[in-house]
């Protein structure tokens, strides 16, 4: 229902949580965070924390057991369309490594054929969702190039999806994708931001782009690049949000 994704200097999961704050209007039955954090080895890993029920739950369950500060990270609400309102079907989903976390607004049409093959392939799903073949197929497709793998993956999907993710081995990358399902880009000076919604970034800046039809987004600190699912440049139009924050 509610995505947001943020990569620069600050705190990830406060923008994100702030974010999703914004969109709690739209209505939801469940809340999660992935944020990239460094582990004891020097390796990045992903420390996630999802709840079924308000936001409250959430920042409870994070109040009690913190996660390691970071500064990349994506947040969800969602509003259950396949599995029931729990813990286990909350998003982001990852894969068996926990390398890939992806949060999703809308429906995949042919994941029970994915999920069936993902299953023959050695793959453990963990809930009921559509949502969760995503990203085990990200985990399979990732090669060091995650909107590369990212438009892979789009291109085996039916339906409607907003898509955004994060790879533990690329530190500093947030991608997202979307068909039929809306997607825009805030971008800051030195950091980036996604959403499904401006409301969920207008704190922080005001200019905007929005993504097309079958085209995914790469977002680093310095910068953002569109390209279509068959990997061709997609024009990328910024445009100011003018309309007032308060409301
Ligand atoms: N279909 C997904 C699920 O049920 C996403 C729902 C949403 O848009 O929040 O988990």
């Amino acid at each position: 229902c509610g995505i947001v994704g943020y990569t620069g200097p600050q705190s990830a999961l406060d923008v994100v949580i702030a974010g999703l704050r914004r969109l709690e209007y739209r209505g939801y039955d469940s809340a999660g965070v992935a944020v990239q954090t460094a582990g004891a080895d020097g390796q990045w890993l992903l420390s996630t924390d999802k709840r079924a029920g308000k936001l409250v739950n959430l920042e409870k369950s994070l109040a009690e057991t913190p996660l390691p500060a970071g500064t990349t990270g994506i947040g969800h609400t969602r509003w259950a369309t396949h599995g029931g309102p729990t813990d286990a079907n909350a998003h982001p989903h990852l894969d068996d490594h926990r390398k890939v976390a992806v949060v999703h607004n809308g429906i995949i049409e042919n994941f029970a054929r994915l999920r069936a093959d993902l299953t023959d392939r050695g793959r453990t799903l963990r809930s009921e969702t559509d949502t969760e073949v995503v990203a085990h197929l990200l985990a399979e497709a990732y090669d060091g190039d995650l909107a590369e793998a990212m438009r892979a993956v789009c291109r085996q999907l039916d339906g409607a999806f907003t898509l955004v993710a994060v790879h533990a081995d690329a530190p500093g990358t947030v991608v997202g994708a979307r068909r039929n399902s809306p997607l825009v880009v805030g971008v800051g000076d030195g950091e980036n931001f996604l959403a499904s919604d401006v409301a969920a970034f207008i704190a922080h800046t005001r200019e905007a782009v929005e993504l097309g039809q079958d085209q995914v987004v790469e977002l680093r600190p310095e910068g953002v690049t569109v390209t279509n699912f068959d990997g061709t440049p997609a024009e990328v139009r910024e445009y100011h949000v003018d309309w007032d924050a308060s409301a």
